[in-house]
């Protein structure tokens, strides 16, 4: 099936909402195998809608429209689409019931525009509106399937995964299903990534490899299709180990993997404790680690020093280091993890130092980081060059020292 998405109502086209109903749609169409070509938005208008709707009938067998099956005049995706397709509306008995027992039940006055809510194509399937009036509906006339889901996501997500998508299922050849399977890399661009994998990703079949930047990290996402489960997962396991055979030094989990969860996994298993010393990251290392749960058993806590002074007094910086180095420095990060790891009494020491931006801050231009950690074994300090606003120049920095914490951990034992 070749699926198009139209979501109807001017609001989107006038920019008052986001179509965030394609976007979920999409989605799960794509977890059941249904490709989709396009996104389509209409106003509330039946001239331009109709145009809309014999487009998509010469380039797609799959329409599912969302939105303006309400009550008001300017709801009119089933009067366009009966209209269209040559179809009476009809009165749903049940739908018609459920709409004036909650207007008994609510002590409040039915009008006959609420009727018109219970009006269906006539012979559709009528699916159940869990969380509202609306009743939605799907027909398949010829090769074409239309589906009808009304527009506010709390009613059009239930009544799609619980009715549209069995319906489509019914239609379907479901032998052949598709399963996913989402890699994370961090430290490494997209682009160099793909380079790597240039020939895997051109003679893709099955499964499909497809990169995806997000948030400072890249992903892959391979998508193998087969009628059985156990094989689908071979063929993700044969393209999944070459993968990371290339990139193994990138490469730290799976879809539902986050570098702090990793890490404070890591630290967890070896029953390792940590604490930092936070300058440009003003906190953040220690709010992101403290957001996992049980974060209490590794993390002792850390100190953030902003300025030279408290450098000094809390953390000991000498006022020779700062002179000779700046507080921008490897050796003053060298210091800071050092220290924090002496005072905490931990097993590893972080320390964040660098220009956040949009400044240059000691002649050093916005950007320059320096990440120390201190281990039982040794220290080491990684210079890095990152570009972007303050805002993302200090959250590269937090994922940079998780990511470095986690690699250290793992080979210190
Ligand atoms: P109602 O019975 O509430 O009128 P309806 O099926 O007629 O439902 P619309 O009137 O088109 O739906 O939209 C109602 C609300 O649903 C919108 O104001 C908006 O908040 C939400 N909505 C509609 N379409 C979308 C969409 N494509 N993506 C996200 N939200 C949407």
């Amino acid at each position: 099936m070749n699926a198009e998405i139209i979501a109807v109502g001017s609001e989107l086209l006038l920019g008052q909402i986001v179509n965030s109903n394609a976007q979920y749609i999409s989605k799960n169409l794509a977890d059941i195998g249904v490709n989709v070509f396009y996104h389509t938005v209409a106003g509330d208008n039946e001239k331009r809608l109709s145009s809309v709707v014999k487009t998509a009938c010469s380039r797609s067998n799959l329409l599912i429209f969302t939105g303006g099956l309400g009550p008001t005049k300017d709801d009119l995706t089933k009067e366009t689409i009966a209209k269209l397709f040559n179809k009476e509306l009809v009165h749903d008995e049940v739908s018609l019931r459920y709409i004036t027992n909650y207007f008994a039940q609510t002590n409040r006055e039915m009008t006959d525009n609420n009727k018109k809510q219970a009006l269906v194509i006539k012979d559709a399937k009528v699916l159940p509106n869990e969380n509202g009036m609306a009743p939605g509906m799907a027909f398949t006339q010829d090769e074409l399937t239309c589906i009808l889901l009304p527009g506010p996501p709390s009613e059009m997500k239930p009544m799609f995964i619980n009715y549209a998508v069995p319906f489509l299922l019914s239609k379907m050849d479901v032998q052949t299903r598709l399963y996913s399977r989402v890699l994370k890399f961090f430290g490494i661009g997209e682009s160099i990534l793909e380079t790597k994998l240039q020939d895997l990703i051109e003679k893709q079949t099955n499964p499909t490899i497809a990169p995806l930047a997000s948030e400072h990290e890249v992903t892959i996402r391979l998508t193998a299709a087969h009628t059985d489960q156990e094989e689908a997962k071979k063929l993700l396991d044969e393209t999944e180990s070459e993968i990371v055979r290339r990139t193994s030094a990138y490469f730290y989990g799976y879809e539902n993997d986050t570098l702090e969860k990793q890490t404070m996994d890591t630290l967890m298993k070896r029953n390792a404790t940590v604490a930092c010393a936070e300058s440009l990251t003003g906190g953040l290392f220690g709010r992101v680690l403290t957001d996992q749960p049980g974060s209490s058993s590794v993390f002792k806590g850390g100190i953030i020093a902003y300025s030279n002074e408290l450098k000094r007094n809390l953390l000991s910086v000498p006022d020779s280091l700062l002179k000779n180095y700046g507080a921008v420095s490897e050796e003053c990060a060298e210091w800071m993890a050092e220290h924090i790891k002496k005072i905490a009494n931990t097993d590893y020491g972080i320390s964040f130092t660098g220009v956040a931006g949009p400044e240059q801050q000691e002649e050093k231009p916005a950007g320059t980081v320096f990440i120390g950690v201190a281990g039982p074994k040794q220290t080491k300090v990684f210079p890095l060059k990152l570009a972007g606003t303050r805002k993302s120049i200090r959250e590269k920095t937090v994922k940079h020292g998780l990511y470095l914490l986690n690699q250290l951990v793992k080979e210190d034992q």
